[in-house]
């Protein structure tokens, strides 16, 4: 996956909807990477341009970007014609290659990307299930193909990619726990900064995003040891 991972990021064809990130570091200091993965994907912040963001912003005014975000979809999207969306986002493109702070970058992406809704996923959280990466490195290869479904989904979508999230138990050979042997997969409602750093950071960057625009799927990929073939465990809601 590492391989995969640089030899994608090394690709220059896919400069314009790729991006690779640190998320964070694991507890064995390993660089846990997060890719971006849309159309216009220079102006998406990543993890940090997010913190550093908020760091930014005084701690009674957390609210702004949320607020920014809805103010900006009613007034200024809401009322254009489909051309003069065309035209404001290129504008806005032209301005954010003269002045390339975070909060231009910000500002930037809510309005050229606003329309797009954002897809998240993860893998090998459970390092023994290697079926995972070859799920995700096929899912990969089409998401960053020329083919006409893939553009059009990097047109809509802002997909978030974190390809391993458990690079220590991969290291360390183990088959569902990390470094302290800790199942990773069952520390997503309250995970440690401290222990389990990876999930703590993904939780964060999620609800981040989630602050931002409407995350249409959260997917973690996994291996069965017993069903074949592919399938899904989803959520359920309650009808309203
Ligand atoms: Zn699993």
């Amino acid at each position: 996956m590492k391989k995969l991972t640089e030899s994608i990021r090394n690709e220059l064809k896919y400069k314009n909807y790729l991006q690779v990130s640190n998320l964070c570091k694991s507890l064995g200091g390993a660089d846990i990477k997060m890719m971006t993965i849309t159309e216009n994907v220079e102006l998406c912040l990543n993890y940090y341009d997010h913190l550093t963001l908020k760091s930014r912003l005084p701690a009674n005014e957390k609210h702004i970007i949320k607020y920014g975000i809805d103010t900006m979809k009613k007034l200024e999207l809401a009322r254009e014609t489909k051309k003069a969306k065309k035209d404001t986002r290129a504008r806005l493109k032209e301005q954010f290659h003269k002045e390339v702070g975070i909060e231009t970058r910000f500002r930037t992406h809510l309005m050229v990307n606003a329309h797009k809704k954002a897809m998240v996923i993860t893998s090998r959280v459970h390092p023994g299930e290697t079926q995972s990466s070859y799920a995700l490195e096929g899912m990969l290869k089409f998401l960053l193909s020329d083919c006409k479904e893939a553009r059009q989904l990097r047109r809509q979508f802002i997909f978030y990619v974190v390809p391993m999230l458990n690079p220590d138990g991969v290291i360390h050979g183990n088959h569902r726990t990390d470094l302290l042997g800790f199942d990773m997969n069952r520390r997503w409602s309250d995970p440690s900064p401290w222990i389990h750093p990876t999930m703590y950071a993904m939780r964060n960057f999620v609800s981040l995003i989630q602050d931002e625009r409407k995350i249409e799927v959260f997917c973690d990929i996994h291996g069965h040891f017993q069903p074949c073939g592919g399938f899904m465990y989803c959520n359920t809601y309650d009808k309203e």
